[in-house]
C-alpha cells in the first residue's frame, strides 16, 4: 500500500512537472511567434525608413541632396502624410512610398518638396 501511494505520488508530479514544461513552452513560442510575426514592420520601425539599399545613385543622390528627405519633419503639419505626392503604405507596412523621393518614405517624414494633399 506505501509503494502505491509513492507510486501516485511519483505520478501526479511528474504530470504537474511535464504540465509546467508544456505551459513554458507554449509561453516560450507563443512570445518567439510574436517577435518573428510583426519582424518586418518591427524592423522598419526599428530602423525607420531608411533602407535605400534598392536604390541608385541618383535616386539616392534625389533623396538625400536635392530634396533633403529626413524620416521625421520638424513641422508636424508639414509631414508626407500630408503631402500630395506621399503614397500610402500598405495595410501592415510601416513605410509608404513618393511619387518624386524614392525609396521607403516614413508617413510622419517630410522634404523641401512638400506639398500641401488638395
Ligand atoms: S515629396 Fe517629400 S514631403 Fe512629399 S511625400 Fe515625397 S518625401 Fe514626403
Amino acid at each position: 500500500m506505501r509503494d502505491q501511494f509513492s507510486r501516485r505520488s511519483f505520478i501526479r508530479q511528474t504530470v504537474s512537472v511535464g504540465a509546467v514544461g508544456i505551459g513554458a513552452a507554449a509561453l516560450l513560442s507563443a512570445c518567439g511567434k510574436k517577435e518573428g510575426g510583426g519582424g518586418k514592420k518591427k524592423a522598419e520601425a526599428a530602423a525607420g525608413c531608411t533602407d535605400v539599399s534598392g536604390l541608385t545613385a541618383p535616386e539616392k543622390a534625389m533623396r538625400t541632396t536635392t530634396s533633403k528627405y529626413m524620416d521625421v519633419g520638424p513641422d508636424p503639419a508639414k509631414v508626407c502624410d500630408g503631402c500630395q505626392l506621399y503614397i500610402a503604405a500598405k495595410a501592415g507596412a510601416a513605410c509608404g512610398g513618393c511619387s518624386v523621393v524614392k525609396g521607403p518614405i516614413a508617413p510622419k517624414g517630410t522634404c523641401n518638396l512638400w506639398a500641401k494633399k488638395a
